[in-house]
């Protein structure tokens, strides 16, 4: 049996039922992409590593994991390399908001009262945070104004003491992460067998100019597709920032819905 695995999709209705009527039990939301993340890794990098933090947090706190939004807004060429990448399969923004919007009210319709969005694609985010605002405003107008979303992205809790532990040779931002040594050694700690990091290629941080344009210039993105080199990602650097980004989470959560 698997009545220990706290996905929402997994329970029977009577047992999701009891967990979600009283509005006690933190449900957790994690959001993805299907992105092109390199030479090295697949295209649901994004999606993987969301669910799982979700999955870790839950388990701690009490809490569901909703099913993972599988796609995600447009990638963007100084964060995600570009939505011109072959592999990346993106949602338009209103899609996304209204999608989000819509499952957020339907778990309150159940009885969930307390939200976690834990984001995995750094474009996501004001879309997030507008689909939030959406389904709160939608909700009030339902009478139901006791709703609490607490949206994160797991990155913003590897604090500096892990940064300087993770890139002794300086970090680069996480804006060129993508496929970098964050996501690939995370990967490494979770789903070794979906890396081949000897197809990494090796290439110094992407420089961009600091505005956009559109249509892109397709030649600002590396070839490889990384905004970053892989290279030095290692096991133990996920397994830190796995321990580190969980338990951030987890502090974060309890105090906010103040659980213990
Ligand atoms: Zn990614
Ligand atoms: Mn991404």
């Amino acid at each position: 049996m698997n009545d220990q695995r706290p996905f929402a999709a997994e329970m029977p209705w009577p047992d999701f039922h009891a967990r979600v009527k009283n509005g006690k039990t933190p449900i957790l939301i994690p959001l993805g992409s299907m992105e092109q993340h390199g030479h090295h890794m697949p295209l649901h990098v994004d999606v993987l590593l969301p669910t799982e933090f979700s999955r870790r947090v839950a388990e701690q706190i009490g809490g569901l994991v909703s099913p993972t939004f599988n796609y995600g807004y447009k990638s963007q060429q100084k964060c995600g390399g570009g939505n011109h990448m072959p592999g990346t399969i993106s949602l338009e923004g209103q899609t996304l908001v209204h999608q989000l919007r819509d499952v957020i009210k339907e778990f309150a319709r159940h009885g969930g009262r307390s939200f976690a969005i834990v984001n995995g694609h750094y474009e996501n985010s004001w879309f997030i945070n507008e689909a939030v605002d959406l389904a709160l405003r939608e909700l009030r107008w339902d009478g139901i104004a006791n709703v609490k979303v607490v949206v994160l992205s797991y990155w913003d809790f590897v604090n500096e003491e892990t940064i300087a532990k993770i890139y002794p040779d300086g970090f680069p931002g996480w804006a060129v992460e993508h496929g970098g040594v964050l996501e690939t050694s995370l990967m490494l700690a979770l789903y070794p067998e979906l890396v081949q990091l000897e197809r990494a290629i090796d290439h110094p941080p992407a420089t961009f100019p600091p505005y956009d344009v559109y249509p892109v210039k397709t030649e600002w993105t590396p070839a490889s597709g990384t905004l970053s080199s892989p290279k030095q990602a290692s096991r133990e650097k996920g397994e830190l920032m796995l321990a580190v980004c969980t338990d951030g989470i987890v502090k974060a959560l309890r105090d906010e819905f103040s659980i213990n």
